[in-house]
Parts: C-alpha cells; sequence; structure tokens
C-alpha cells in the first residue's frame, strides 16, 4: 500500500461520514445514493435516499414503478434526467441480467445512466474492484495533491487523474479508498483554501509544496447562466387548473403551469394567453413573481392567475384539482406558482 494511501485510510477511519450508503455492498444502493449525490449535498440527498429505498428496495421494485412515481420521489431533488436514467438502467438490468446489477465494467458501462464516475463508484464499493470514481471532489484532491496543473475539463487530463487515482488506490478497500477521497474532498481539501494543517496527505502533496493548491484544479471560466423571462398562468376553471406534462429535455416528465416566454402586459398577454390555452380568460391579474436557477438558465417568472368557463379538456393539457396539484410531480421551479394555485383553489374566497 502506498504511503499516501494508507495515510488517507487511517484518516477516513477516524473521520469517516456516518451515512446510510456507508458500509454495505448492495450495488443497487450504492448506485442510487452516487446518482443522488451528483451536484447535490449530502444533507439534502439523506431523506430522498431514504424514502427512495424503503419504496424501491431493489432493482426488480425499481423497475416495476411507474415514471410518475419516481419522479414524485425526486420531486424536489433537481436534475430530473437523473430519476428517468435510474429507472431505465433498472428496467435494463431487470430484463437483460435478472435484476442483478453487473460487476463487469464494460457491462456496467452500458447500463443506462452509468457514465465512468459511478462504474467507478460501484465496482469499488460494492464488488471491491480497483476503479478509479473522479468526481469534482477527486480532481480537486489529486490535481492539487499531484501539482497537475493543465486544464482539468480535456479529456486526457481527465484521463491522467484517474491514472493517478488508480497508481495511489491499494489492493485491499479499493472502495474505502475513493469514498475517503471524496470525503477528503468535501471536508478537508475544499474549493478556495484547502484546511492544509488537517490533511492527512500534507506530506506528500505538491500543491502545498509549491503553493499552488489555492490555484487548481485549473478548469474552464463557466459562461454564466442565460436569464429567460416567462409568464406563468394559472388557468382556473371552477376548482381545477391547467397543466401538462412536460415533453421538452428540461424537466420532462414533471408537470407545469402554462407558461409563456418573455413578459407581456394588458392584451398582449391575454391574447397570447388564448392562444396558448385555447380559451376566453377573464379576470387575468399578476399574482406573483419567481426566479429559479437551473445550471445553464435562470427562469425569471411572473404569475398570472385568470378564470375560463371553457370546460373541454384542451388539447395537450389536462384540468387539475386541487389533490392532483398537491400529488403529482411538480419541478422546484413550479414552486411559487404551485402554491399560489393551491391556495387559490382551496380558498373559497379567490
Ligand atoms: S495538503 Fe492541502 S492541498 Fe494538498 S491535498 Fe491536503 S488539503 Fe488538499
Amino acid at each position: 500500500m502506498t504511503p499516501e494511501a494508507q495515510a488517507l485510510l487511517t484518516w477516513y477511519d477516524a473521520h469517516r461520514r456516518d451515512l446510510p450508503w456507508r458500509g454495505i455492498s448492495d450495488p443497487y444502493r450504492i448506485w442510487v445514493s452516487e446518482i443522488m449525490l451528483q451536484q447535490t449535498r449530502v444533507e439534502t440527498v439523506l431523506p430522498y435516499y431514504r424514502r427512495f429505498t424503503d419504496d424501491y428496495p431493489d432493482v426488480a421494485a425499481l423497475a416495476s414503478a411507474e415514471e410518475g412515481d419516481v419522479l414524485k420521489h425526486w420531486e424536489g431533488l433537481g436534475y430530473y434526467s437523473r430519476a428517468r436514467n435510474l429507472l431505465a438502467g433498472a428496467r435494463q438490468i431487470a430484463a437483460e441480467h435478472g435484476g442483478a446489477v453487473p460487476s463487469d465494467p464494460a457491462v456496467l458501462r452500458k447500463i443506462k445512466g452509468i457514465g465512468d464516475y459511478t462504474a467507478g463508484a460501484i465496482r469499488s464499493i460494492a464488488f471491491g474492484q480497483k476503479a478509479a470514481a473522479v468526481d469534482g471532489n477527486v480532481i480537486r484532491v489529486i490535481t492539487r495533491l499531484k501539482g497537475i496543473t493543465e486544464n482539468a475539463a480535456v479529456p486526457s487530463v481527465r484521463r491522467e487523474i484517474a491514472a493517478q487515482t488508480e497508481a495511489l488506490m491499494p489492493d485491499t478497500r479499493p472502495g474505502d479508498f475513493n469514498q475517503a477521497l471524496m470525503d477528503l474532498g468535501a471536508t478537508v481539501c475544499v474549493p478556495g483554501t484547502p484546511d492544509c494543517g488537517a490533511c492527512p496527505l500534507a506530506p506528500f502533496c505538491a500543491g502545498l509544496a509549491e503553493d499552488i493548491a489555492e490555484d487548481l484544479p485549473v478548469l474552464p471560466d463557466k459562461k454564466p447562466p442565460v436569464s429567460e423571462d416567462w409568464d406563468v398562468l394559472l388557468v382556473r376553471c371552477g376548482r381545477r387548473m391547467m397543466i401538462r406534462r412536460r415533453t421538452e429535455a428540461l424537466l420532462r416528465g414533471l408537470w407545469i403551469f402554462p407558461m409563456l416566454p418573455g413578459h407581456r402586459r394588458g392584451d398582449a398577454l391575454r391574447q397570447a394567453a388564448e392562444d396558448l390555452t385555447g380559451f376566453p380568460l377573464r379576470s387575468l391579474k399578476e399574482v406573483g413573481e419567481a426566479r429559479h436557477v437551473f445550471t445553464h438558465r435562470i427562469w425569471q417568472m411572473s404569475v398570472w392567475h385568470a378564470e375560463t368557463s371553457g370546460e373541454a379538456q384542451p388539447e395537450g393539457w389536462q384540468w387539475a384539482d386541487a389533490e392532483e396539484i398537491r400529488t403529482l410531480p411538480f419541478p422546484t421551479a413550479m414552486k411559487k406558482a404551485r402554491e399560489e394555485a393551491l391556495r387559490r383553489l382551496t380558498d373559497t374566497a379567490n
């Protein structure tokens, strides 16, 4: 075992975070946890993980679930393509591998939604294989430890980081080694100023020795998210509101209220809203504003309420009562609009 691995595992044994996906070797649960943890904080994931694995305890249970139910379990966690891919992957494993998550790397990589990182995490943690799992935390630790100053977003540099990680990895406890690297990156070798005084890798760290750790990893400048204006329409007919299930790539499968791009007022808004919904609208008034930040875009939303007496089911839309609006999966971007819709549907004064 390399001295770096020895030092890291000793530190991990003393500092490991006690999490429900730690100390287990069930590849399904490790897969679920790794997918949930992508782009998401541990504290946020915990209740979702518990509920998800309680209701879908294995591949077979998930594979037979409805997509709407799975999205409901994911509601508020964001990046919903993760949930859709997890479901598709579970169905694939149920159909092609009898419900057992495969351990062969080439087979594992063919499962929907399992990329290099997730495959490495499942292989090392569940199956004890020596495989790197290079996420943002590991990139930060390894580029600092090895003093890698090339752009870490470039595939060849990424491969170099994975190779350096595997070169340090011990034959025993490769899963613990990967999780220790992730924990170190999350708690000690943090973005900005690392806490090198508390780091077990300090004696081996080129970034610390050369005083360049704070500048690593080198990554391309992120483009700022694009701001988009939307008018969100709470179109009410009696005790129901108009909603639809999204088919667009962003938030696909989740339910939303009618949305118009841009911010309109007066007759221009009424005309566009009637064209979109297919109904004459009355009492159109603004009832709130909302903002939601995605990775690459920001929705700046004005929320409007209007009444219609149109009874027919509009093409592509659905009338939903308060109970349906409460239970169907809506994205967090619609949180404020949904609260307003529920308030209006349940408050007879409105
Ligand atoms: S010594 Fe500092 S820079 Fe190097 S790995 Fe540890 S925390 Fe990161």
